[in-house]
């Protein structure tokens, strides 16, 4: 892993605005994304998640070339369907 890498793994994101949950680059995966792969920018990524009391919502993040979250979107009304 490259140490540019590796400080993504710890870098603080953004804060998710509903329960204050702070996201970092290992929340996200963030060494698994293959930025080749991307071909708009700024990527969205959604990170479904629940934090201390509030139930289960998703957190959309919008992440530049840079890995700055340039803004960010939350829905709680929302269905997972893996099938
Ligand atoms: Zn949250």
């Amino acid at each position: 892993m490259s140490k540019t890498r590796a400080l993504l793994m710890k870098k603080l994101l953004t804060i998710c605005p509903v329960c204050k949950k702070p996201i970092y680059g290992r929340d996200i995966d963030i060494n698994k994304i293959d930025i080749k792969k991307i071909n708009r920018w700024p990527m969205k990524y959604v990170h479904c998640h629940s934090h201390e009391k509030t139930p289960l919502h998703a957190l959309t993040l919008y992440i530049d070339a840079n890995f700055s979250v340039r803004a960010n979107e939350v829905s709680d009304i929302l269905k997972i369907q893996d099938v």
